[in-house]
């Protein structure tokens, strides 16, 4: 059944489902940009210290190229002026023609870069900030100490390295040293989204991995935004639901107005204000005619012909006056047809009539304490004029509604079924009310017949002459468990049997 309440709840399920997708797309954009982010400043990070490392290669390559040294006897040897043209080179170490590192580990390091051909590690000890690099080359070899931290171009570098939430590790062999701190507290944290970065540094001789690492917890998601976000789709919603009330309220009114209810009402004053008008000029002529003939026939003797005359003209009026009763009676039975003759018939479905008309009178049933049940799962298409259909459902629901008025609101009850029967489609009303009073029962569709005070008596028998000029048929009667129920019968649609 459609109700506003429904279809209330399924505006505000909506907008709960577009403000939740908004907040995660809003979430999930603020992830990805971190995301990049990271990456790029990883990226930046790797470049930097894969120049300066490749660098370490090029100054070895360099102090080798330069061989045999120059004599230096009494000045220091020239190599020894790197540390203060790099203060992140330490020291620089030589070992001489013929002579022996005197530490074992250079000699092995001297060992493997004859073999590769390249600068090689002394057992690196990442732990200490510091490792030496050895070129094996003759007739001199060279070693150089290296200060890990000291070797990062800071002013170059990507993120504030006291403030970032990166932490950054050179990782060697299962040692690692923390060139970045990062956020320890974020990064030791349940959940959240974890991004990470592992990548070898652009220098065989100095086989290091740049690590770097970053977790974006929940509560560094842009809640201000998604809950912006939120109000945002709150505040249209509200408005939205606002301006469909409105709408609704507006065709509401509109529908009744099409209905004509009240403006039926008024026209049948006006045609009965017509009625009284137009039948009283007969009916005088004949209230005349039969004096004048009554006092003719009491003469002596009487005036037979003048009287006879006198009662022809008492007929005549008397045709017209019935004359006058046939043509508002046709007009009365199919309003805005002069003629009688009925509108096109169309297809419609019994229970669509009953769901609209149920919406209509929304308000009516509300403010009454109704809640109307329409059982009408299956469609039942029967041949109607759809304004008049309306028209019936719509007054068998106020006679319903104003009959429950004299009822307690906690026993009313109103159902609408639909269903096939005998080749024709029906649409039962009922309610419990106090039900048709037994003298009532036979009288119920007659013009004028009324126990409402204030009521026309007009409802009804307007409902069974639009049934009946649809071909089809309105009947009443009591419950056996109180109240009435009133069933509207039209013939079945062809396709429909
Ligand atoms: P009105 O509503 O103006 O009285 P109607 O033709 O619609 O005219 O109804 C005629 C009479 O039928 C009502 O006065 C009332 O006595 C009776 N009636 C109609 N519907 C019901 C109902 N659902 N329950 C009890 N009586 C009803």
């Amino acid at each position: 059944m459609r109700t506003s309440g429904g279809s209330v709840r399924w505006w505000w399920l909506g907008g709960a489902v577009l403000a939740a997708a908004g907040a995660v797309v809003i979430a999930r954009q603020a992830i990805d940009d971190q995301r990049a982010l990271f990456e790029t400043d990883a990226r930046i990070v790797h470049r930097l210290l894969s120049q300066q490392v490749v660098q370490h290669d090029a100054i070895l390559d360099t102090l080798a190229l330069l061989q045999p040294a120059p004599d230096t006897s009494g000045a220091a040897a020239p190599e020894q002026r790197l540390p203060s043209l790099y203060p992140h080179i330490l020291s620089v170490q030589r070992r001489e023609r013929g002579a022996a590192w005197s530490d074992p580990d250079l000699t092995a390091a001297e060992q493997r870069s004859a073999q590769d051909r390249r600068p090689a590690l002394a057992r690196p000890d990442l732990a200490s900030g510091r490792y030496r690099l050895v070129l094996a080359a003759q007739p001199t070899a060279y070693a150089l100490t290296i200060d890990l931290r000291g070797m990062v171009p800071w002013d170059e570098w990507p993120m504030p390295a006291d403030s970032s939430p990166v932490r950054v590790l050179l990782e060697h062999a299962g040692q690692r040293h923390e060139l970045q701190r990062g956020d320890p507290a974020a990064l030791a944290g349940p959940g959240g989204w974890r991004f990470e970065f592992h990548k070898h540094l652009a220098a065989a001789s100095q086989p290091f991995d740049v690590v770097a690492e970053r977790r974006l917890g929940w509560s560094q998601l842009p809640w201000g935004l998604m809950g912006a976000w939120s109000a945002l789709v709150a505040t249209a919603l509200t408005l939205g639901a606002q301006w469909q009330r409105q709408r609704t309220a507006r065709q509401r009114a509109e529908e009744l107005l099409r209905l004509g209810q009240v403006a039926r009402l008024n026209t049948l004053g006006e045609l009965a204000a017509g009625m009284a008008h137009e039948l009283n000029q007969p009916l005088t002529a004949v209230l005349a005619n039969t004096q004048a003939a009554q006092r003719l026939l009491a003469e002596d003797p009487p005036e037979l012909d003048t009287a006879r005359q006198a009662m022809a003209q008492a007929v005549d009026q008397s045709r017209r006056a019935a004359e006058v009763v046939g043509r508002l009676r046709r007009t009365v039975e199919r309003p805005g047809t002069p003629d009688g003759v009925s509108s096109a018939l169309l297809p419609l479905d019994l229970g669509e009539a009953a769901r609209r008309a149920v919406h209509l009178l929304e308000p009516e049933c509300r403010r009454r304490g109704v809640a109307p049940q329409v059982q009408a799962d299956a469609v039942v298409a029967v041949t109607g004029d759809p304004v008049a259909v309306d028209q019936i459902v719509h007054n068998l629901l106020m006679n319903a509604l104003q009959a429950m008025d004299a009822v307690d609101p906690a026993t009313r009850a109103l159902t609408l079924t639909t269903r096939r029967e005998g080749g024709m489609g029906e649409l039962g009303v009922a309610d419990r009310g106090p039900g048709i009073a037994a003298e009532a029962l036979p009288r119920l569709f007659e013009p004028f017949f009324s126990t409402r005070e204030g009521g026309l008596g007009l409802g009804l028998s307007l409902c069974e002459t639009l049934a009946q000029g649809m071909g089809g048929s309105l009947a009443a009667t009591n419950q056996a468990g109180g109240g009435a129920v009133f069933t509207l019968r039209l013939p079945l649609s062809g396709g429909n049997p």
